[in-house]
């Protein structure tokens, strides 16, 4: 008697579960593929991740967004810099800034995101404006953590980050790191906003808070370090 209760009690859970489950918009579900017109969800960092050693799913991804990329052949630059499965990007969401970014494709669909769901709304928001062109200073790059000649590689030595310095708005304005992240102004709490934001799809995301040598921009990375700061 006792057994059926509980038997009838585990599956009444497990009907309620799926159904729950299969109600779950896709952004909030582990198992969905990414999708980058959705709004960020409790598992959008998650399908991110999931895209590494994925290259179908990487480039499926990319196209879902509308992001146009071409391959670039896989390449070592000497003892720990290299391109593996990585794109150069063609055309996004937003323009960008020279030279073309060449990431590895986690970050370019991590970006392609982030372009979406993190800039535009922050900046409509905020400014009251379109995002015309973000303003990078690099993506794939052979270098150590802090540019010395020891200590780890960057995450930019796999095409696997970008450092971003400032946005151009379709009214003409101009937003950068450097000049308007201090303050009590829409431009502040916009690169805040873009800042927070970012942490919810990078792993790594480094600012002006975090040392000097982020004065001037954000750092965004798909590694396997987790900050935000
Ligand atoms: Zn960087």
């Amino acid at each position: 008697m006792r057994l059926a209760v509980i038997t009838s009690i585990l599956v009444a859970i497990g009907v309620v579960g799926i159904v729950i489950y299969d109600r779950l918009p896709p952004q909030h579900s582990p198992f969905a593929a990414i999708d980058p017109q959705r709004p960020i969800g409790l598992a959008t960092a998650r399908q991110l991740g999931r895209l590494e050693n994925r290259p179908d799913s990487c480039r499926a991804a990319l196209e879902r967004a509308g992001m146009l990329v071409a391959p670039i052949a896989d390449r070592r630059d000497g003892e720990f810099c290299g391109l593996t499965g990585a794109v150069a990007v063609q055309r996004s969401a937003i323009l960008w800034s020279d030279p073309p970014l060449q990431l590895s494709c986690p970050m370019a669909a991590a970006l392609a995101v982030w372009e979406k769901q993190v800039v535009a709304p922050a900046a409509q928001r905020h400014l009251g404006s379109r995002v015309s062109r973000i303003e990078h200073f690099g993506s794939y790059s052979c270098r150590r953590i802090g540019g010395g000649r020891s200590g780890r590689p960057s995450e930019h030595a796999t095409g696997n980050a970008i450092d971003v310095g400032g946005f151009r708005l379709a009214d003409g304005r101009r937003v950068t790191v450097r000049g308007d992240w201090g303050g009590d102004t829409a431009a502040a709490a916009f690169l805040h906003d873009v800042h927070d934001g970012s942490c919810r799809l990078f792993s790594a995301v480094l600012g002006p808070e975090y040392n000097a040598a982020h004065a001037d921009h954000l750092h965004l990375d798909m590694g396997p370090s987790t900050i935000c700061h």
